[in-house]
């Protein structure tokens, strides 16, 4: 039997480079650095991995997805912000989320894989950061796994575009300054890592 093949897909791209976390660093390379090691761990658990967007020239959403052609699961991996009027009260937001599209032709796979990644996140030790279903706090969008973290967002344009089932993955709130430092460190890095990976590996297998 053929291994699966996973999009990793790096969000953002050089000219665009995202959120600038609160030390001042671009999120593009959070992304890249985390794309790289769930690479790393997926390969480890003997998925073929193709990478979309490390080189930072994918200024083209939709590129992604074409490129992606053949994957089982797309994952695009990110980092987040809040919103601007919230951001002087960045440091009470933290934690990751995940989004589908329910415009994604394979929206139960899709929801199967991010359910797995976010419970996978959570025996690791991470929370969910909620605040994307709170009107009043985030842009509104509502759970479709509370439990795990997975948000709708039926707009994703990664997420309708994409072929295959697909999940985008903001793996911590990098304009938070404790988070930032965080998401810095290499250790929890690989940890988020491997547990994205777990999640994947369940949920194709
Ligand atoms: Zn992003």
């Amino acid at each position: 039997m053929a291994a699966f093949l996973v999009a990793v897909d790096v969000g953002h791209y050089a000219a665009e480079p995202g959120v600038i976390s609160a030390s001042g660093r671009p999120e593009f390379e959070y992304n890249r650095d985390l794309a790289f090691d769930l690479k790393k761990e997926l390969e480890k658990n003997k998925l073929q991995v193709r990478m979309i967007g490390e080189r930072g020239d994918y200024a083209v959403l939709h590129h992604r997805t074409r490129d992606a052609q053949g994957a089982d699961l797309f994952v695009s991996i990110h980092h987040d912000s809040v919103k601007e009027e919230l951001l002087p009260q960045a440091d009470r937001f933290a934690g990751f989320s995940l989004f589908i599209s329910k415009f994604n032709p394979q929206v139960e796979k899709s929801l199967a894989c991010a359910s797995w990644i976010g419970a996978k996140l959570r025996v690791a030790g991470f929370t969910p950061s909620r605040y994307h279903a709170d009107p009043v706090t985030g842009a509104p969008r509502p759970f479709a796994d509370e439990a795990n973290g997975v948000h709708w967002y039926d707009n994703l344009a990664v997420g309708r575009t994409a072929a295959m089932p697909s999940v985008l993955v903001e793996a911590g709130v990098i304009v938070n300054r404790e988070e930032d430092k965080r998401m810095r460190d290499p250790q929890v890095r690989a940890r988020i890592a491997s547990a994205v990976a777990q999640g994947v590996q369940e949920c194709l297998r």
